[in-house]
């Protein structure tokens, strides 16, 4: 069985025509012969609505009740665009974190995985030929959920890339690689062919959010490949 895992982020999932595009991007994983575990992020501003939705009902809210409410954007995400794809006639199922299970410390709010159960997808891609799974999401060993930190689906995916075993990981979002600094300021940024797991992780510990931090160490320790690149266009 060969497996991608393809992540999209916020902007790539705001509304329907986007998740159209998503649905290109899967159907051409499918036809090129994968099983695709997709892992997508809550839409653009809605983690940031959620915590502000939060502070309005406590002064200071229970972290773990924090967590269990910004888990539920990714959910959002996961079960529309699982119906998205049964209608399009493909054998798909959303998969919340909790339900693989994706097993964490108790640090609510910027959680490390301990744990995946990578048999288990395994076993569900026998039945689906997409999983569409919960970005930012785990669970504690008692039971209660957890999120990864602000940018924590590039670690659910490239920490499942890596459970699933020699699986290649792509993220896609709103620029179309990794770029020498943030393209979006900077007009002369240009755009890296490739870029060592050392390298990138001294960007993104500089505040280069096309990766979070987590994810690299992730690709770095596991050996992952990872593709960054746009879904918007076919660079
Ligand atoms: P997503 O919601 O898809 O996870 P993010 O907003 O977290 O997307 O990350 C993508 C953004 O990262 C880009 O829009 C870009 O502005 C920013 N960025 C910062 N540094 C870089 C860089 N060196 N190369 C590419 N993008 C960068
Ligand atoms: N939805 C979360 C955030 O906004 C996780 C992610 O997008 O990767 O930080
Ligand atoms: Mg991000």
């Amino acid at each position: 069985m060969r497996i991608l895992v393809q992540k999209f982020g916020g902007t790539s999932v705001a509304d329907i025509d986007r998740l159209n595009m998503v649905r290109e991007k899967v159907t051409a994983a499918l036809d090129r012969g994968y099983k695709v575990v997709v892992v997508l992020s809550a839409r653009a501003g809605k983690t940031n609505k959620l915590l502000a939705q939060a502070a309005r009902w406590a002064d200071d809210p229970d972290l773990a009740e924090v967590d269990s409410l910004l888990s539920t954007g990714e959910q959002a995400s996961v079960t529309l665009f699982s119906m998205l794809l049964k209608g399009h006639g493909i054998k798909a199922r959303s998969v919340l974190g909790w339900q693989i299970p994706i097993t964490t410390d108790n640090a609510f709010g910027a959680a490390r995985i301990r744990s995946i159960d990578g048999d288990h997808l395994r076993k569900m891609l026998e039945t689906y030929d997409v999983l569409v799974v919960a970005g930012f999401q785990g669970v504690t060993e008692d039971g209660r959920i957890t999120t990864l930190g602000r940018g924590g689906s590039d670690t659910s995916a490239v920490a499942l890339a890596a459970a699933l075993g020699s699986c290649e990981c792509e993220i896609y979002t709103d620029v179309d690689g990794v770029y020498t600094t943030d393209p979006n300021m900077c007009s002369t940024a240009r755009k890296l062919d490739r870029i060592c797991y050392d390298e990138m992780l001294e960007m993104a510990s500089m505040g280069a959010k096309v990766l979070q931090i987590r994810s690299v160490e992730f690709a770095k320790k596991y050996n992952v490949p990872v593709h960054v690149r746009s879904t918007f266009n076919n660079n």
